[in-house]
């Protein structure tokens, strides 16, 4: 019997309980590649997952973790053989499916992409679920036709995982970066990604006015609520926003005003179940243009049985930037 070490959230009637544990690989889940997980991240989506903040969570036990790098160990899927260095974002592993904070994970092979080439396990997990979502917000912007010619890009959330993917592709892109955070001491840290102003989330915070002076021509929002509304209300005629997030809230208390006066458009962006054409190209593009300097700034390091701890730490945003989880 194979038991190897995980993460496990149980539910009773006491409500959810979170324990660092041993785990028989017969308990995983059906699936046709079995991986030995060498790396993962620490998303929002982690949090929620591992205080039972949200229900995300919809099977007991769950093992959390919606990504990891790691290498295959055995496989009946035709694209991967044992050996394949893969990654994984989404598809409800670590809602659904058993996740990725464990050294063994068993998966549908169709979920995987190949480690792209340029990037080390270590580094695809820095970028991780949070920068694989920025990559795919950029593309929907420039998808839009928007370019850095149209005028400044604003980024909420901006010293968060996402937030700061987002900051260093748009500034390797191009674009004038406004950085939108309310971590003001961490501006240095925001300029040496790329941001070329830093804005006090608060400007955003508050309800505002239905339309108001046109500041950006693209916004990436991993915020939602009050500043995803204030957002829309102050972004430039025929501009976009890509909306991902909701660490403000899941409420959006808009007008059609941007979007009947203003022609702006809200763009929507979900990472969990991206075609697979779609996934690869972003993870191309991602090691093709990712500063990789900006990607070690960003990147803190833990080990598996420390991130079981840091729940409460992400959801209130005192996580800077990415977390790797190291494993295997
Ligand atoms: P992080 O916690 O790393 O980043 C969120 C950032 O938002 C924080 O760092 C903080 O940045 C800001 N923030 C936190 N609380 C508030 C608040 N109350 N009001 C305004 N701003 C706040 O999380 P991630 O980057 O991992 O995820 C960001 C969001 O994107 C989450 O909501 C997550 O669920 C969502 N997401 C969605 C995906 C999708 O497929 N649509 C995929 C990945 C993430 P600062 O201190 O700089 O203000």
């Amino acid at each position: 019997m194979v038991r190897f070490k995980a993460w496990v959230i149980e539910k009773g009637e006491a409500g959810q309980t979170l324990s660092f544990t041993d785990f028989d690989a017969a308990d995983l889940m059906d699936g046709d590649v079995t991986v030995r997980v060498t790396h993962s991240g620490l998303n929002y989506k982690d949090g929620l997952a591992m205080t039972g903040r949200s229900p995300v969570v919809r099977r007991f036990p769950m093992i959390p973790g919606i990504d990891f790098s790691g290498v295959v160990e055995t496989s009946d899927h035709p694209d991967y053989t044992p050996g394949d260095a893969v990654v994984l974002t989404g598809w409800g592993v670590g809602e659904t499916h058993l996740g990725a904070y464990a050294e063994r994970a068993r998966v549908n092979g169709d979920w995987l992409v190949p480690l792209p080439n340029g990037l080390s396990p270590a580094q695809a997990m820095a970028v991780g679920t949070a920068g694989y979502t920025a990559m795919l917000c950029l593309m929907a912007i420039e998808a839009h036709g928007l370019t850095p010619a149209d005028g400044p890009a604003l980024v909420t959330g901006a010293s968060g995982g996402v937030g700061s993917v987002a900051v260093a592709l748009l500034a390797r892109a191009g674009w004038h970066v406004i950085a939108s955070t309310g971590r003001m001491e961490e501006a240095d840290y925001l300029r040496g990604l790329g941001a070329s102003e830093i804005i006090d989330r608060e400007d955003l915070a508050k309800p505002g006015k239905p339309l108001g002076k046109e500041r950006w021509a693209a916004a990436i929002d991993a915020v939602g609520s009050t500043t995803l509304a204030n957002v829309l209300a102050q972004t430039k005629s025929d501009g976009a926003v890509a909306a991902c997030g909701l660490a403000q809230g899941m409420d959006l208390p808009t007008s059609v005003a941007p979007f009947i006066l203003r022609g702006v458009s809200l763009l929507g962006i979900n990472s969990v179940t991206t075609p697979r054409p779609k996934r690869r190209a972003a993870w191309a593009r991602l090691a093709k243009e990712l500063d990789l300097a900006a990607l070690a700034a960003m990147t803190n390091r833990v080990g598996l049985a420390e991130v079981g701890r840091l729940g409460e730490d992400i959801l209130s945003g005192k996580v800077r930037g990415r977390t790797v989880v190291e494993i295997g």
